[in-house]
């Protein structure tokens, strides 16, 4: 079955909670308790306890973003097509009582095992090189946080991350009054510069990104396993992904290595590491304002 195809499958015609459970877990199941998950910045997510002894995720928005839930079930199918660490199984998607619902398989979270470190970055390895495609990009355009993230397809990476990602990014800053216009023609000059900068996509092609891989996006599971949540999906070039998992720190060096063992990394790639991570500042300074500007200039200074 294609993403495509599996998504239309939990799209739900459930108008209640109890309607899409039994939808989910056979006729006559119903939740017998619930209770809230911390953790999340946008939605409300709980645990639901259900009459036949089975336990799911179910998030819930309170923006009323009516497309996100879709975006995350289609990113998180895509990654679990693809050859990397565990990714939670989207089940049901519906609208209840005007609000957009997303029901998930229920991870069981516990310790990192002994070597987690290690089959993460050779998991991550695995999912990059699976499911590869010609063009950057992705089937439908979707988010990173609260922003847009424009997805249209282009064969270069060059022209993808400078014009989806970054001059999106820059363009949305000034709209918003939070970037000038010396940022902006920075921006632009790096942009320019991008194919002596960074690597084009190899013979194989774009990689399956996770998209915002970060340390809060993953879980471990309760026998001591990564778990990918909350994705940004889309095809793109690998060192935008690894960059990110080094902007707010976490991950551990073994992660590194292990990576690096099952694929090794293009040569250079520390240098322009924070080349990719300035779209995700750009993005911070788009949805939390100002204080991100400084660093997103010293990135700019360097490189432009
Ligand atoms: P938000 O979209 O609001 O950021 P998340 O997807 O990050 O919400 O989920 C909120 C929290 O719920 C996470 O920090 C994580 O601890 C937990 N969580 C996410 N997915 C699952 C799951 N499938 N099973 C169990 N817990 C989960």
């Amino acid at each position: 079955m294609t993403v495509g195809d599996r998504l239309r499958s939990i799209e739900l015609a459930a108008t209640s909670l109890d309607a899409a459970v039994a939808r989910v877990a056979g006729d006559g199941v119903r939740v017998r308790s619930e209770r809230h998950v911390g953790g999340g910045s946008i939605n409300d997510a709980r645990m639901l306890q259900l009459t036949d002894g089975s336990v799911l995720f179910l998030k819930q928005n309170s923006q009323g973003h009516t497309d996100l839930f879709r975006e995350e079930a289609r990113g998180l199918l895509a990654l679990r097509a693809a050859d990397g660490p565990r990714v939670p199984e989207p089940l049901g998607l519906f609208s209840a009582g005007g609000r957009q619902h997303l029901l998930m398989e229920w991870i069981p979270t516990g310790r990192p095992a002994g070597g987690f470190w290690e089959a993460f970055g050779a998991a991550m390895a695995r999912l990059h090189r699976s499911n590869r495609r010609a063009q950057c990009g992705f089937d439908h355009d979707n988010h990173i946080g609260a922003t847009p993230q424009p997805n249209a397809p282009l064969t270069s990476w060059h022209e993808f991350f400078g014009e989806r990602r970054l001059v999106f990014q820059i363009e949305l800053a000034r709209r918003n009054g939070l970037a000038d216009g010396a940022m902006e023609t920075a921006t632009r000059r790096l942009v320019d510069r991008l194919p002596e900068l960074v690597p084009d996509l190899d013979d194989g092609g774009a990689s399956i990104l996770h998209g915002d891989l970060w340390g809060g996006n993953f879980v471990v599971s309760s026998d001591g396993e990564p778990v990918l949540i909350d994705p940004a999906v889309y095809y793109g070039h690998r060192e935008a992904d690894l960059a990110m998992t080094e902007l707010f720190g976490g991950f551990r060096p073994e992660f590194y290595r292990a990576y690096a063992a099952e694929w090794p990394l293009v040569p250079g790639y520390e240098s322009r590491r924070d080349i990719y991570n300035l779209y995700h500042l750009l993005n911070h300074l788009n949805l939390f304002g100002g204080s991100y500007a400084g660093s997103c200039r010293a990135i700019l200074k360097r490189f432009s």
